[in-house]
């Protein structure tokens, strides 16, 4: 559908759980409070909502979390929506690390793509970013990915004195490897705040310099906001998601389901729309389905113009991005 700036919005990030096996500083550090068990979605109720949600034009859906593969069951979850009448696509946003263990069970289930974040190529540094020693497990089940028919993503995210050394061998293992990597300015949502990030403008100067013989890649690559770059002899692109200095707003078609049932139009802001009591409410399944669609479209129609992260007073969302479902 549209919404009120005449956007198309066809495109839903559902977190299925604000759990995760990682503890990445900028996202979810340990300390942070989870939420209660009853009040995430169950699968169940994920479909309610899928299903309206595709009967006003959502046709893609990327599953996220949390990580999502530390909630058992997604790849049945992933299978029901593929079923969904409407459903065309249906992703992954994955830390890697059970990857390679559900990968049998998320191909059966008919999923169509996979983004693998991956900070850093080096162990220490890994422990360091993510609070866990699982380099080696992400990159057997990135191997994995790739020699199954998923397109595979990385996305990498840059903090200043961490790893923002490392841009360059993250960028090249789209020289070899058919996948592309993309860098994601980091955001000031959550933890994401205290960290100061690169610019995407200033990484590809670089990028530019190393490699004068770069050019842009026209070619749709997905859902997402990326721009992406080609270099020549290389098999996959580089893309750039510049959320901080490339505004996108005006060609977003997204919206998020958080993993509590609330349907976010807009990661900056805090404003959402409760779909939880609809769901609990007792009332018969059409009941359900009626009131949910009202509640999408209304909450849809009203996605804010734009963000405003260069300006932090005006971020309303306070919440964790692991709970936001990043
Ligand atoms: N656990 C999965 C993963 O890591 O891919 C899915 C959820 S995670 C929140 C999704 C993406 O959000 C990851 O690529 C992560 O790097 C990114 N992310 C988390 N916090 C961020 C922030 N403050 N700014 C930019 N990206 C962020
Ligand atoms: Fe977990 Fe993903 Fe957040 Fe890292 S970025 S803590 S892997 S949810």
């Amino acid at each position: 559908m549209l919404d009120q700036f005449g956007r198309t919005i066809n495109y839903m990030r559902v977190s299925v759980t604000d759990r995760c096996n990682l503890r990445c500083r900028y996202c979810m550090p340990d300390g942070v409070k989870l939420v209660a068990m009853k009040d995430i979605l169950t699968y169940e109720e994920i479909l309610e909502i899928c299903g309206a949600a595709a009967g006003l034009g959502i046709s893609r859906i990327k599953i996220t979390g949390g990580e999502p593969l530390a909630r058992l069951g997604c790849a049945d979850l992933i299978a029901s929506l593929k079923q969904v009448p409407g459903i065309e696509q249906v992703t992954m946003t994955t830390n890697g690390v059970l990857l390679g263990k559900y990968l049998p069970e998320l191909l059966a289930a008919g999923l169509d793509a996979v983004n693998i974040s991956l900070d850093t190529l080096d162990s220490d540094r890994f422990l360091e970013i993510t609070g866990r020693d699982e380099l080696e497990n992400v990159l057997e089940s990135l191997d994995a990915a790739l020699s199954t028919r998923l397109r595979v993503k990385i996305n990498t995210v840059l903090q200043q004195g961490m790893n923002d050394d490392e841009w360059l061998p993250l960028a090249e293992l789209a020289q070899d490897k058919p996948l592309d990597v993309r860098f994601i300015e980091m955001m000031p949502i959550g933890y994401g705040k205290g960290i100061t990030g690169i610019s995407n403008g200033m990484l590809k100067i670089k990028l530019e310099e190393k490699f004068p013989e770069l050019s842009e890649d026209p070619s749709v690559h997905g859902n997402g906001p990326a721009v992406y770059v080609r270099i020549p002899g290389w098999r996959g692109s580089i893309g750039f998601i510049s959320a901080i200095h490339g505004k996108f707003c005006d060609h977003c078609n997204r919206v998020r389901l958080t993993s509590q049932g609330r349907l976010k139009p807009c990661l900056c802001f805090g404003e959402t729309t409760d779909l939880l009591p609809i769901l609990r409410s007792g009332a018969d399944k059409a009941a359900r389905k009626e009131a949910l669609t009202a509640a999408l479209r209304e909450g849809i129609f009203h996605k804010p113009r734009q963000h405003s992260f260069e300006d932090p007073a005006s971020i309303t969302e306070q919440a964790v991005m692991a709970s936001i479902g990043g």
